[in-house]
């Protein structure tokens, strides 16, 4: 068994990330934490979190960073990701939140953070395209050619178009990534702890490249 790992994973919304998170997730015995996948099941508990960070989201805008903190704070202390690690998937998107990480971590630090980089432009088409399964959070991509209503091939769920995958909010989430999440490549690079890793490829190839790149530092 391998020692697990504490990664960070940044790249625009429609990168790739999510795919990768579950992969890795396996590939290092470690939780895969998606703060937006955390977000949505508080939204669907309808819990007083979700209530509130519906419209957030919805609109494309960032839910608070107090919020935010706490809640990962709270997360990454649980048993399963205390002593072997996770994989953050959202998190952090501002400089605020990533430095708030850094005090959270200081007994622990990261190990590395990961920056999938694929072009605005893929992204955009990427993301007009994905659809979900509303139990299992599968993703896939829609080419016009599946049946309605659209059954998810891993347990059945409805297969349905994100509420936030709009093209206002997808444009607002990309903009907001450029100001809010982009500075943190700077923040990461500066004190050494960033790779950069090309996401465009078959989630194969990216996968190869993302394992060597995390596994030269842990
Ligand atoms: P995602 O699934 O990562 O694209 O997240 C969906 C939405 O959840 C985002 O557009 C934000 O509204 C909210 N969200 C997720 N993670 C964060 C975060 N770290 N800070 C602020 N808002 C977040």
């Amino acid at each position: 068994m391998n020692s697990g790992a504490r990664l960070v994973l940044l790249g625009r919304q429609g990168a790739g990330k999510g795919t990768q998170c579950v992969r890795l997730s396996r590939h290092f015995v470690v939780p895969h934490i998606s703060t937006g996948d955390m977000l949505r099941a508080a939204v669907r508990e309808g819990t007083e979190l979700g209530l509130m960070a519906k419209a957030v989201i919805d609109a494309g805008n960032l839910v608070g960073d107090d919020i935010m903190i706490g809640l990962v704070a709270e997360r990454i202390q649980a048993d399963d990701a205390r002593d072997r690690g996770y994989i953050l998937d959202g998190f952090p998107r501002t400089v605020a939140q990533a430095v708030s990480l850094d005090e959270i971590t200081a007994s622990h630090p990261l190990d590395v953070v990961v920056d999938l980089v694929v072009p605005r432009d893929l992204v955009l088409s990427r993301l007009s395209a994905r659809r979900v399964c509303r139990d299992c959070g599968a993703n896939f991509q829609a080419t016009g050619t599946e049946p309605s209503p659209w059954t998810c091939e891993n347990c059945g769920g409805d297969v349905v178009q994100r509420d936030d995958d709009t093209p206002d909010a997808i444009n607002k989430r990309l903009d907001l990534y450029e100001t809010q999440t982009q500075p943190l490549i700077d923040f990461y690079g500066e004190s050494g702890r960033l790779a950069q890793i090309d996401g465009v490829g078959s989630p194969d190839e990216v996968f190869a490249r993302l394992t060597k790149a995390v596994e030269q530092r842990l």
